[in-house]
């Protein structure tokens, strides 16, 4: 994005950037490079594929950041819908990611705030980074003064929002909308499931990562889907090569809708 990459290949792949596969050969897990690398990029529970990492891969990553002096980016959007207490909420649960991770935390996805527009990033004060001087740079420092100078800030009523998102009612609130697009998610597990379709994700996180049936590509599969049963999803293929022949549906809708559509999916792409 801030383009220091080289170019990209015809799989869209940029030089400089190290990919790392998600797909259902490894579980949907992220394997950790063998090179090293300065900056890593995860996000679990995961968009598109909902899968989740567990304590034991993660503190694996943050041995391999300490290791390699390289900085963890942990995307933590979809923490809140993590059931299982056995699955880490924050990168900050596994020992030393204070030392080497980031970690962005947003309202858009527990709270709905997907427009209202609030977040906040989390730099620890013992996260240092060499400069290229050899000296120590703190981090936290730095993105203080980026943060103090480019950006004015979250409006106050919608910063009084999100502070309402901590209040005994507001978790209550929270917690009611989050089963609501869980039992979604289940159904449309479920009734994908009934109809022979291979799906993954939707247990942890609000999206299933179906496997396109009968061997068409994402963009075939999102045609066909649109044009017999009317209904809308994302095809893998746009979040990268390893989506391709997958489909990311959401369980952000209301129940009527996602019976509907599972209802139609089933008749048109039975297998
Ligand atoms: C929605 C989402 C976010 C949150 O983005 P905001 O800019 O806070 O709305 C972050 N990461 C992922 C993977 C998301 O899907």
């Amino acid at each position: 994005m801030a383009g220091h990459t080289g170019d990209a290949n015809e799989n869209g792949e940029y030089q400089g950037l190290v990919y790392i596969p998600i797909t259902a050969d490894n579980d949907f897990t992220a394997a950790i490079p063998t090179e090293k690398v300065d900056l890593i990029y995860l996000c679990f529970p995961n968009n598109p594929t909902g899968a989740t990492a567990s304590k034991e891969q993660l503190q694996a990553w943050v041995n391999y950041a300490k290791e390699n002096q390289s900085i963890i980016f942990f995307d933590a959007a979809y923490e809140a819908f993590i059931s299982d207490d056995s699955l880490p909420h924050s990168i900050y649960e596994l020992d030393g990611a204070k030392d080497c991770a980031i970690e962005f935390r947003s309202f858009s996805k527990n709270a709905g705030f997907t427009g209202t527009r609030c977040a906040y990033t989390v730099v620890p004060k013992t996260l240092t980074v060499e400069a290229a001087d050899g000296s120590s740079v703190e981090l936290h420092k730095l993105w203080n003064r980026r943060q103090s100078t480019k950006f004015n800030g979250v409006s106050y009523i919608v910063q009084r929002g999100a502070e309402a998102v901590y209040s005994e009612a507001g978790k209550a609130q929270i917690q009611q909308l989050i089963d609501f697009y869980m039992d979604n998610a289940k159904i449309i597990r479920e009734q994908l499931t009934a109809a022979g379709l291979t799906v993954y994700g939707g247990i942890n996180a609000p999206y299933i990562w179906l496997q396109t049936p009968h061997g068409l590509s994402s963009w075939d599969f999102f045609d066909k889907l649109l044009n017999t049963a009317n209904v809308v999803g994302t095809p893998g293929s746009g979040f990268g090569a390893a989506g391709e022949g997958y489909f990311r549906i959401s369980a952000f809708n209301s129940r009527e809708n996602v019976e509907t559509a599972m209802k139609r999916i089933a008749e048109k792409f039975k297998v």
